[in-house]
């Protein structure tokens, strides 16, 4: 495989971009407007800036990276003779379903279509095209260049050739590939996303406050962040979008999401996109100050 395409240019999309380019393939990078690709081949140079710093990659290494990307508006143009695409468009079910009806109508039939979508069910997605044998998720993480992790994930029909495909193709990426069937929330959410509500059920019922909480999930369980500060991160609409689908999907009410969560999403305090979650960001990212309303 060496020629393929990326749809959508945000946060996931430029990041598969740049690590693919960056792995010798010639990248299609597609997005609705000149200005959203501009943003995002401009987070690919600081991205491969940082990696020049740290002494990862070369000054040549960074030019080949970006020689191998070529930006498109018009999606037709940019899919032309790609063995591959991989979507990363907004997470939205009509969308999606959309984009791969219209894929499905214009790529070569021997073109496999992958889904960087963190919920939406993959086998839905397929059965929007006539290939559903060549559709799979590809569920990068984010930072993608960063981040070792690829959740390939299998839908109902999902082919042997597709999948075994998939995971030698992401492990040229020097990705570490992991198979998993298409059930809400996939591996990576299925167990991310309860912890995470958890986190908030402790906030909620007066367990303890948002430092002790991440304390000891930091300290005691050795993870890089507490739960509330991922939270944040991640977005609190996105992770409230997510759990719902683990509550429709599973019809178990264990996953039903905190009335504490739905209420800060419904407030508009959906993390460091908005500069206030469970902690202050209006100042940047790089102190972590409690916010106002869970100062003790
Ligand atoms: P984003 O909002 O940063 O970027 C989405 C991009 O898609 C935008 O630039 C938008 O203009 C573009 N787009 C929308 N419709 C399009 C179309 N029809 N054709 C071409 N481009 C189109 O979103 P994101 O955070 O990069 O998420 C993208 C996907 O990756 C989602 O499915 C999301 O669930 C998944 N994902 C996100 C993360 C994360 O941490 N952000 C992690 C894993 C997976």
């Amino acid at each position: 495989m060496k020629k393929i395409a990326v749809i959508g240019s945000g946060t996931m999309g430029n990041g598969i971009a740049h690590v693919f380019a960056q792995n010798g393939f010639s990248v299609s990078l597609i997005d609705l407007s000149e200005d959203a690709l501009q943003k995002a081949l401009a987070t690919i140079e600081k991205n491969l800036d940082r990696q020049i710093k740290k002494e990862l990659i070369s000054e040549k290494d960074k030019n080949n990276t970006l020689q191998n990307i070529t930006t498109y508006t018009d999606t037709k143009e940019g899919v032309k003779e790609v063995e591959l695409v991989v979507e990363a468009a907004t997470e939205n079910t009509d969308l999606k379903l959309k984009i791969f009806k219209d894929l499905d109508a214009i790529c070569d039939p021997n073109t496999i279509l992958a889904s960087n979508t963190s919920s939406i069910s993959i086998t839905k997605i397929a059965a929007s095209t006539s290939r559903s044998e060549k559709v799979i998720g590809m569920h990068f993480m984010n930072p993608v260049p960063v981040m070792k992790l690829v959740e390939v994930i299998r839908g109902y029909n999902t082919s042997d050739e597709t999948t075994s495909t998939v995971m030698e193709l992401s492990k040229t990426l020097g990705k570490v590939p992991v198979e998993v069937n298409d059930y809400p929330g996939f591996v990576a959410n299925r167990i991310l996303m309860p912890m995470i509500n958890e986190a908030i059920y402790s906030l909620f019922e007066g367990v303890a406050g948002v430092e002790e909480i991440d304390t000891v999930m930091k300290l005691g369980m050795a993870h890089p962040m507490g739960p509330l500060q991922l939270a944040d991160f991640i977005g609190l609409d996105v992770c409230l979008s997510i759990l719902n689908v683990l509550y429709e999907g599973l019809g178990n009410q264990k996953y039903a999401p905190c009335p504490l969560l739905v209420n800060m999403v419904q407030a508009g305090h959906k993390g460091v996109k908005t500069g206030n979650g469970f902690y202050s960001w209006s100042h940047g990212t790089k102190d972590l100050i409690v916010a106002d309303r869970f100062q003790k």
